[in-house]
C-alpha cells in the first residue's frame, strides 16, 4: 500500500458524523485536524461523506432565507469589517421601516419562507424599539421566521425582540481564541458574546454563529477549535466562510492563512458538517467573492444546505460590502431571488417549502 492509501484510509478510520467524535477534547481536536489535514487526493472523497451527512440528516430540500441589509451604521470597528465606525468611504445608510416591509412582503413568492434582517450594531431604546415594532408587524402580515443578527445586547432587548416574534437570531464568535478574538474586537470579551448565545438560547431563539476561515497564522488546530465550539454551542444554525481583507481596514495587506490553497475553505466546511451534523449550514456569499459564479453552488455539495439570497435592494447594496469582491452588487432582489432557483435546478436541488426551522425544535412545533 502506498504512503497517500495509508494515509487515506487512516483518515476516514476515523471520519465517522458527528456523535461519535471522540468525547475528550485533545481527542476530538485531533480527529477534526486530521480531517482539515486530508491529503489533496482524499478530499473528493471527504466532500463526498460530507454531502452524504448532508442528505441524510437535512435532505435535499434547500431554505431560503433572503437577507435584507438594512442598515450599514455601526458603533463598532471590528478589525476586519467593511463596514466598521471609521470607514469613512461609505455612504451611511438605514432602510424605513415600511420599505423593509416592503420587500419582506414579496418574499414568499419568490419562495424564501424566513427574512434574515441584518445591520451594524447600533444599540438605542428608540431603535431596538422599533426593530420590535418591525418584527411585530412582519408575522402579522407574513408567513415569514424572522432572524435578526444585530449584534450583542442585553437580555431584556433579546426578550422583547423574542416577545414580538424573533424566530432566530444569529452572532458569529469569528474565532475560538479569546485573545485574537480580543484583538479583533477592540478589546472585546469572546466570553461575553457567548453569553449572549447561551441568554438567547434559553429564550427560546434558535441561535446561528460560526467563524471566518483563514485569519492570519491560523493552523489546522486553530480552524479545529473553531469548528468544535462551534460542536459544543450545539448551534442550530452554522455560519462561515473564508477572511477576505478589506481595503479600507487595518487588515488590508493580511494575508488569508489558506490563500495558496483556497479548497481549504470547502474543506473546513465539509469538517463542520461531519462535527455538527444536524446544523443549517448556508452557502455564505463569501465563496462565491473567492470562486465567482459557482462557490456557493460547490459549498452547497460539500456539506451546505442553506442558500441566502440578497433580497436587499439594488441601491444599498454598493454601501454594505463587509468583504470586497462581494458578488451581486449590482442586482436587486428579484434579480436575485430568480437567480437562486436558476443554480439550485443546475445542482438537482429545490428549495425547501417551509421556513426550515431547527431540527432541534421541529419536534415542538409539530412539523416535519
Ligand atoms: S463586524 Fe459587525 S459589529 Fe463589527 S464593525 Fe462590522 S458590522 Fe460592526
Amino acid at each position: 500500500m502506498s504512503i497517500e492509501m495509508e494515509e487515506k484510509k487512516e483518515l476516514f478510520f476515523s471520519v465517522e458524523a458527528g456523535n461519535s467524535l471522540p468525547a475528550a477534547s485533545e481527542a476530538a481536536r485531533a480527529t477534526v485536524a486530521g480531517w482539515l489535514r486530508a491529503p489533496r487526493a482524499s478530499r473528493a472523497e471527504l466532500f463526498a461523506r460530507a454531502d452524504a451527512v448532508r442528505r441524510a440528516r437535512m435532505g435535499d430540500a434547500v431554505p431560503l432565507r433572503g437577507i435584507i441589509e438594512f442598515s450599514n451604521r455601526c458603533a463598532s470597528d471590528c478589525a476586519y469589517c467593511g463596514i466598521r465606525r471609521s470607514n469613512r468611504a461609505l455612504r451611511r445608510y438605514t432602510m424605513p421601516p415600511d420599505e423593509i416591509l416592503d420587500v419582506a412582503r414579496r418574499m414568499a413568492g419568490w419562495g424564501q419562507m424566513t427574512v434574515v434582517l441584518q445591520s451594524g450594531e447600533t444599540p438605542s431604546r428608540e431603535g431596538d424599539r422599533e426593530l420590535g415594532e418591525l418584527i411585530r408587524r412582519i408575522k402579522r402580515e407574513t408567513p415569514l421566521a424572522v432572524t435578526l443578527s444585530v449584534g450583542n445586547r442585553p437580555r431584556d432587548v433579546y426578550a422583547y425582540w423574542r416577545e414580538c416574534g424573533m424566530d432566530r437570531y444569529l452572532l458569529r464568535f469569528e474565532t475560538a481564541d479569546p485573545e485574537l478574538y480580543r484583538r479583533l474586537h477592540e478589546g472585546g470579551d469572546l466570553e461575553e458574546r457567548l453569553e449572549c448565545l447561551r441568554t438567547l438560547r434559553a429564550l427560546g431563539v434558535q441561535v446561528g454563529s460560526g467563524f471566518m476561515i483563514g485569519l492570519p497564522g491560523e493552523t489546522h488546530e486553530a480552524l479545529a477549535d473553531n469548528i468544535l465550539l462551534c460542536r459544543k454551542l450545539d448551534l442550530d444554525m452554522i455560519g462561515v466562510g473564508p477572511f477576505i481583507p478589506n481595503p479600507e481596514t487595518p487588515m488590508a495587506d493580511a494575508r488569508n492563512a489558506w490563500a495558496d490553497d483556497p479548497e481549504m475553505f470547502f474543506v473546513a466546511l465539509a469538517a463542520l458538517r461531519l462535527a455538527c451534523p444536524d446544523a443549517h449550514i448556508p452557502a455564505t456569499t463569501a465563496y462565491d467573492a473567492v470562486f465567482p459564479g459557482e462557490g456557493r453552488d460547490l459549498a452547497l455539495r460539500r456539506g451546505a444546505n442553506v442558500f441566502m439570497p440578497n433580497s436587499t435592494p439594488g441601491k444599498y447594496r454598493r454601501d454594505y460590502q463587509l468583504y470586497p469582491n462581494k458578488p451581486c452588487v449590482d442586482e436587486d432582489a428579484g434579480q436575485c431571488s430568480a437567480c437562486v432557483l436558476l443554480r439550485l435546478k443546475a445542482i438537482g436541488r429545490e428549495p425547501a417549502a417551509g421556513p426550515g426551522h431547527s431540527l432541534k425544535t421541529r419536534g415542538a412545533r409539530g412539523e416535519k
